[in-house]
């Protein structure tokens, strides 16, 4: 049961539409469920119809990512009222994103972003999902102010001291192809130590396709060989690790009901 926690199928197809379809591709070619994460509300409207028909195991998350661009208020109203509507198992990718060295101002709207977002969370009892990148003491700062919020953070490539300081406060570590990179060999130390309880895989797909795909488009199906990495660094089976990670996924994503705010 291989359960890709992070993916955007919507950067995969052309059309929307097609998401049935890659849907089905995928899981012949091993993938059981798979979280979709639309970085913006028109994104998450014009994949849910087509994630709803292809009646397979499907998570829709939707949120705004440091790197969006776009009108804040009109886009939080809106993703708002797909909260309302229940249609979402988590916030996400929201976050802290300093890696191509943004302007004091820059870091400000990230904040701001980020903070707004983590308060629609409390207020709709959903777990988020954290994009962090060169961002580590901010984003521990920022989760700091909302201690009741559980979550993952999707693509971890911090330190093992950021590792520790996410795992204490309770969150879940979710590690994509960069784990195959020959590159990553402090990575690759960390993963061997995170709790059974706290760990997830994901593809990040289109992005970050794990070796022996490196470079190419990435699909959901390929996390397979990022789970076998793991597997092999935790020294487990590959089932075992398939059936750990899934099981961490579904609770986390499932287990939330989405609660109206008062
Ligand atoms: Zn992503």
């Amino acid at each position: 049961m291989l359960f890709d926690a992070h993916s955007h199928l919507d950067m995969l197809v052309q059309n929307t539409s097609n998401i049935p379809a890659l849907l089905e591709t995928e899981i012949q070619g091993g993938l059981g469920a798979l979280v979709q994460v639309s970085t913006d509300p028109f994104i998450h409207n014009a994949c849910f119809p087509f994630l709803q028909a292809s009646g397979k195991e499907v998570y829709p998350v939707c949120g705004l990512s440091p790197a969006f661009r776009g009108h804040v208020q009109e886009s939080l109203y809106n993703l708002n009222l797909i909260l309302r509507q229940g249609q979402l198992f988590a916030i996400g990718e929201i976050g802290l994103d300093y890696s191509r060295s943004p302007s004091a101002a820059d870091r400000e709207n990230q904040g701001d972003l980020f903070r707004r977002q983590l308060e629609l969370a409390g207020n709709y009892n959903l777990p988020v999902v954290i994009h962090t990148r060169d961002a580590a003491e901010d984003t521990l700062r920022f989760l700091d102010e909302f201690p009741a919020i559980q979550g993952m953070i999707h693509c971890f490539t911090g330190d093992a001291a950021f590792a520790r300081a996410l795992l204490n406060r309770g969150y879940m570590l979710s590690f994509s192809g960069v784990v195959t990179f020959a590159n990553a060999a402090a990575l690759r130390e960390i993963v061997p130590w995170v709790p059974g309880d706290r760990l997830l895989v994901e593809s990040d797909a289109p992005y970050l396709a794990p070796v022996p795909f490196r470079g190419q488009q990435n699909r959901p199906s390929w996390t397979e060989h990022t789970l076998r990495v793991i597997a092999g660094l935790r020294g487990c089976t590959f089932e075992e690790a398939a059936a750990g990670t899934a099981q961490n996924a579904r609770r986390l994503f499932r287990e939330q009901v989405a609660r109206l705010p008062d």
